[in-house]
């Protein structure tokens, strides 16, 4: 698998890597650290890395535009289907490499590297990379190491595996990487979105079996002045809590004419559920579109169902978990 997937980039001049919409950090950071360690590798190739940016992901590096994609070599990374590709025409290609750690949606490439028991796309990268004659630099370590911490939230999601500690563990060694000035751009945010953060905790509603929803509409949006993809940036800050088992955000995305929905759970798997309403995901870390604002009761609903399923085949739960 590794060498047919390093024979395929060794045998094209031009490769185009392109990963989902919404780009997050581990989608961006697998990305940008591939096409890196590709240019190292081969500096006569032309590489590029395409789908729309965030200012916020900057510091993983620049964007391109590529006219004519036609003759080159596609590599997908963490996207399990197609209709999340950001920015590509599968057709124009002539061949197609899958690197993804989400569970199996539909084939799309060639060769594809799917594994959904690793942390991130990131952990796949670098597995890659270790694997065949790909070159890594400190510059590529340290973007493996952001895209890993940023999809495990700092090793606290059970993606983590000891393979997981044990690669980082090697990358901060061999790298020397210096860990305190890298997650900096990851971390720092504007204090709007504190402020937005302190609202939602005010604000979350409770259902019976202990899903904690809110609805974020425009108007509270501008009022914070925050844009829709901010709610999504704090969503793993209301882990741990007593009565929360499922965590969903519904958030009014004007730009986008849909409603953006962020879940996350610490019992029930999600993505199911989430499937229903054009979503997807992980097991524990899911987001979906809805047309409307009006569709989020019945999502609320579905999950509110699957916690009291969830509550009755685990045999109730002990008290630090009531939900
Ligand atoms: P988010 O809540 O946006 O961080 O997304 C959590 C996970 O769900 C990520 O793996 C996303 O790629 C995935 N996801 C988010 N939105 C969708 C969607 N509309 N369809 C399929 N998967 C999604």
């Amino acid at each position: 698998m590794f060498s047919d997937i390093y024979n395929l980039i060794k045998e094209f001049d031009k490769i185009v890597l392109a990963r989902h919409v919404g780009v997050d950090p581990d989608a961006m950071a697998s990305t940008m650290a591939l096409k890196d360690s590709i240019k190292l590798t081969f500096p006569d190739k032309e590489v590029y890395a395409v789908g729309s940016g965030s200012l916020r992901f900057s510091y993983f590096g620049k964007l391109d535009r590529v006219d004519d994609m036609h003759a080159s070599l596609l590599i997908v990374l963490d996207t399990p289907d197609k209709r999340r590709i950001d920015g590509v025409n599968l057709e124009d290609f002539s061949k197609i490499i899958k690197i993804d750690h989400h569970p199996f949606v539909e084939k799309i490439g060639d060769i594809e590297y799917i594994d959904d028991t690793a942390s991130s796309a990131s952990e796949l990268v670098l597995k890659l990379i270790n694997e065949t004659d790909l070159i890594m630099d400190k510059n590529i370590a340290g973007k493996l190491y952001l895209g890993i911490v940023s999809d495990t939230n700092r090793f606290m999601f059970n993606n983590s595996t000891g393979r997981t500690l044990r690669m980082v563990a090697k990358l901060i060694e061999d790298y020397d990487l210096e860990i305190d000035k890298l997650y900096e751009p990851l971390y720092l945010r504007p204090i709007n979105e504190v402020k937005l953060e302190g609202y939602v905790g005010l604000h979350l509603s409770l259902t019976e079996n202990g899903v904690a929803y809110i609805k974020l509409t425009k108007e509270i949006l501008d009022e914070y002045q925050v844009d829709a993809a901010s709610p999504g940036n704090m969503i793993n800050n209301f882990n741990y809590i007593n009565e929360v088992m499922v965590w969903v955000f519904f958030t009014e995305d004007v730009k986008n004419n849909n409603i953006r929905v962020s879940a996350r759970s610490r019992g029930p798997v999600i993505n199911t559920t989430l499937s229903k309403y054009n979503g997807g995901g992980h097991k524990y870390a899911s987001g979906a579109r809805l047309q409307k604002m009006e569709e989020s009761d019945q999502v609320i609903e579905d999950l509110d169902l699957l916690c009291k399923e969830y509550k009755e085949l685990e045999g109730g739960l002990n008290d630090s978990q009531e939900c």
